[in-house]
């Protein structure tokens, strides 16, 4: 069966970014200050993606071992944020507590956390600032494609279904939901393999107490079998800047990221174990017996779930190699799987290896490989599937979206035919202009 409607056109873009997590926001922010006429496509109300509909309040990898690894737009997001007083470094590793002091001009190496209403607001004045044309509220539902070109999409806005057309489009979606509904080349990994998905939530009402406690009762109530089901095997929590208020992140689901019966399944499932969280923690450990939920995650929240298939791979292999890929577009850590099995009960890719160095994403992992005017950006780019867990930080995302940007202004103004033709050296000057790092530097 064919259908064939006329929708209105929305407008023509240089740029058309779809998604506003840390990814798309890094694209579009980025593709606006270099003059390109940019519109932004989100589903939510609101930017900020995983980070802000999730409840995922901490900042990793703006350094690692010492070395600084990310600047650019994420260290301004960082600064505007500690400015407002909505910030401040992890000073302890293990219990994830806030130091609870500005940061100031202090060089950002280690864990920032942050608060997720702030930050949404100053997304918000960042993309305004930076003339983002915003269109939230909308969900891309469809492509129209031209052989290797998409020429536009479908964006279903709360006044009816509408086309935008561009010149290059990004897709930040997370999913790479634009790739796929393009008819493009995808790969989309099955829940046994990737990371299980979470519902984050926001305990109030908890009183000072000794951590150590509380983590040594909740390993001998696991031991006994004496948890909720499809918890980890211990309490992952982190104090949040405003007093009492402690995120609990320790249910976990299995299921597969891009279907909506699962999705759905998981929802019920994660937002009634929320609650027998909450019953343990009011029976079972010290400060939480008066606690009670005042914030979860909007959806079900995904750490991985389908890539494009790039021009070049990011894979195990490549990240094993001594030297960096070709053209390297932020330093990553060399850290294979997440979220291993000896931490949780299940779901988790078999193995966590941390190799000493660093790497890098390249370029190429960003061009999927059948599209002449697409890039992806974020955790929907092209890797291997056990080389997530370095790709993915909300940091490293936004890079990847500072990076497309670039690349798809040097191909407007260049008036090149593909993004494979980008020059490397042009790429990397736009980069370095922005503050952001292409080889680790030392603190
Ligand atoms: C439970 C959990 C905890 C995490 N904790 C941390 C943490 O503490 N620190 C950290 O750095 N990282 C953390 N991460 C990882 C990090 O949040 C993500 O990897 C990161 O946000 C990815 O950024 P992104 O922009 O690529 O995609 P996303 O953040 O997924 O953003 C994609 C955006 O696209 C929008 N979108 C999708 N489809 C459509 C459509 N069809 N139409 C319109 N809009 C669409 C979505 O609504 C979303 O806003 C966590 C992830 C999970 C799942």
């Amino acid at each position: 069966m064919h259908y064939s409607v006329d929708l209105p056109v929305r407008g023509t873009y240089d740029v058309v970014v779809v998604g506003a997590g840390p990814a798309g926001i890094g694209a579009a922010v980025t593709a606006a200050r270099l003059g390109k006429t940019t519109l932004l496509v989100e589903k939510y109300g609101y930017p900020g993606g995983v980070g802000t509909y999730g409840c995922c309040t901490i900042f990793f990898r703006f350094g690692e071992r010492g070395r600084k690894l990310v600047g650019g737009l994420a260290e301004e997001v960082i600064r505007r944020m500690d400015a407002r007083g909505a910030a401040s470094f992890l000073i302890n590793d293990g219990c994830q507590m806030p130091e609870f002091r500005a940061i100031g001009d202090r060089p950002l190496l280690g864990k920032v956390i942050t608060k997720t209403e702030d930050l949404r607001v100053v997304y918000h004045d960042i993309l305004s600032e930076s003339e983002v044309e915003k269109l939230f509220y909308s969900h891309l539902c469809g492509v129209v494609r031209e052989g290797r070109c998409v020429r536009g999409i479908v964006v279903d806005c709360l006044e009816g279904p509408q086309i935008v057309e561009g010149k290059v489009f990004i897709d930040a979606t997370g999913d790479a939901h634009l790739v796929h509904r393009a008819g493009g080349r995808t790969e989309h990994v099955g829940p046994e393999e990737t990371m299980h998905k979470s519902i984050f939530f926001m305990a109030g009402g908890v009183t000072p107490h000794d951590p150590s406690v509380n983590a040594k009762r909740y390993k001998e109530l696991f031991e006994a079998g004496a948890v909720p089901d499809g918890v980890w095997d211990h309490l992952g929590y982190s104090y949040q800047l405003d007093p009492g208020v402690v995120q609990l992140a320790f249910a976990h689901a299995s299921g597969d990221a891009c279907s909506s019966e699962d999705m759905t399944r998981m929802d019920h499932e994660l937002r009634k174990r929320n609650f027998e969280i909450v019953d343990f923690m009011k029976r079972e450990m010290a400060g939480y017996e008066h606690c009670f939920p005042v914030n979860a995650a909007q959806q079900v929240c995904v750490r991985s779930g389908r890539h494009i298939c790039g021009v070049t791979k990011l894979t195990e292999e490549s990240l094993g190699r001594d030297e960096l890929p070709p053209e390297p577009i932020t330093p990553i850590i060399r850290s294979y799987g997440s979220h291993s099995t000896d931490q949780k009960k299940g779901f988790c890719p078999a193995k966590r290896v941390s190799r000493g160095g660093f790497s890098a994403i390249p370029y190429g992992a960003l061009i999927p490989d059948e599209f002449d005017n697409v890039l992806a950006s974020g955790r929907c780019i092209s890797v291997d599937e056990c080389v997530m867990d370095t790709i993915r930080m909300m940091t490293t995302c936004m890079v990847t979206g500072q990076a497309a940007a670039i690349a798809a202004s040097i191909v407007i103004e260049g008036d090149l035919s593909t993004m494979t033709q980008v020059p490397y050296a042009g790429l990397r000057r736009g980069l370095l202009d922005m503050d952001c790092i292409l080889e680790p530097k030392a603190k």
